[in-house]
């Protein structure tokens, strides 16, 4: 147990069934107006949320104007013209509804919306130029209708800068949701195959916390829970949306993972994805974690099994009696079983148009752009390590 730890989370989270309602009457609202930035898929209009959410600003005083362009695998184009309607409306917070793209958007207008520049001059990896947004942020509100990325609950926000082929994480103490509303009856409307994505992401924000190097007792207990919790319930809310104990229990899971991103913090899992979906933008997040993942747990289990056993317990695994090896190996087994019963296949990134002569083109960009988490990853990987993995998971 790692007993050399920071521990900072100042968000409000007001979490359960019905919380939305408390959006009109909350007296932590943290201005009187909002830019409210949604997906450009039209979900939150077809589903009512909007109109919702914009009566419920109403209801508690604040007016509101809507930013509608965000696209999954957010783009920084979108950041910095959000961040100009933010300026020129007044607007004094941003609110995000939607999924996680939509919510990290809000977290990267507000921060635009308070300073000069470009919304690179501030990235501190890549091509980014590592400037600090003197001014902070105004303060975000983050309403999420789906239990994936945990950006209610963590500073992160991932943004894509396309010329460059950069999908990079940042985030600092003003990119925190001020006021975090869960609210898991907004859930149920999320089709299957984007229910077990976003799960997959909840699910390996858990496990990488648990494994990193950072790891630290707070989030070991929300890590071990929320992978429980997402091993039994994430296979319910894929077959029946509609099931609100599952989809509650993975709010809360995701929720939980979130934490962990704040308190502890994911390994090259993640920089390895993202490299994949900056050059492949059509792969949901979700479904690239998944496909890298039995390559690069397996790779990791087979050189340090230290923490693994752990999380095949947690995930239900009878491991018992075995050795430390096999405990761990009992990890890659539950997660094969989790993937197939969250009705998702053990894809090959040969089957999403990459080239063999893709992989050691990513491995660099992995580290040029997320090189972070391989300081807090487990074992020390190299990029010959890193375009090994890709390898395992290309057929
Ligand atoms: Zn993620």
């Amino acid at each position: 147990m790692n007993l050399d730890f920071t521990l900072y989370m100042p968000t409000r989270v007001l979490f359960g069934c019905g919380k939305l309602a408390e959006l009109g009457t909350t007296p932590f609202l943290p201005g009187k107006k909002a830019l409210i930035v949604i997906g450009a898929s039209g979900a939150m209009r077809k589903h009512g949320y909007l109109k919702q959410v914009v009566q419920l600003l109403k209801k508690n005083g604040a007016d509101s104007v809507v930013y509608d362009k965000i696209q999954p695998n957010p783009l920084v184009e979108h950041v910095e013209e959000g961040a100009k309607i933010a300026r020129r409306e007044k607007c004094d917070f941003v609110l995000g509804l939607g999924g996680g793209s939509t919510i990290d958007s809000a977290k990267s207008i507000a921060v635009m919306a308070k300073n000069p520049g470009r919304y690179w001059d501030y990235i501190l990896s890549g091509s980014g130029k590592g400037k600090t947004p003197t001014k902070g942020a105004l303060p975000i509100v983050a309403i999420p209708t789906t239990a994936g990325t945990g950006t209610e609950a963590d500073p992160w926000t991932v943004i894509t800068k396309t010329d460059t082929n950069e999908k990079i994480g940042w985030g600092n103490a003003f990119t925190f949701p001020t006021l975090s509303i869960v609210d898991p009856e907004l859930m149920v409307s999320v089709p299957p195959s984007q229910t077990a994505y976003t799960g997959m992401d909840a699910f390996f924000h858990s496990v990488e916390c648990y494994l990193a190097i950072c790891n630290q007792p707070t989030s070991d207990h929300l890590a071990l829970e929320a992978v429980s919790l997402i091993t039994k319930y994430l296979p319910i809310a894929v077959k029946d949306g509609g099931n609100l104990e599952a989809r509650t229990k993975l709010a809360w899971a995701n929720t939980e993972a979130g934490m962990c991103e704040s308190f502890s913090c994911c390994i090259s899992h993640h920089s390895m994805e993202h490299a994949l979906s900056a050059y492949f933008p059509n792969v949901p997040h979700g479904a690239g974690l998944t496909m890298l993942s039995v390559a690069y747990f397996s790779y990791l289990a087979e050189r340090n099994p230290s923490r693994f056993p752990d999380l095949a317990r947690a995930m239900g695994e009878k491991i018992d009696g075995l050795s430390k090896k096999d405990q761990a190996m009992a990890f890659i087994t539950g997660l094969k079983k989790l993937i197939r019963r969250a009705g998702l296949k053990e894809h090959k990134l040969s089957e999403f148009g990459v080239q063999r002569s893709d992989l050691r083109k990513m491995a660099e960009n992995s580290f040029h752009t997320m090189g972070k988490l391989f300081e807090l990853t487990p074992i020390k990987l190299t990029v010959d390590d890193a375009t090994a993995i890709y390898e395992r998971a290309f057929q």
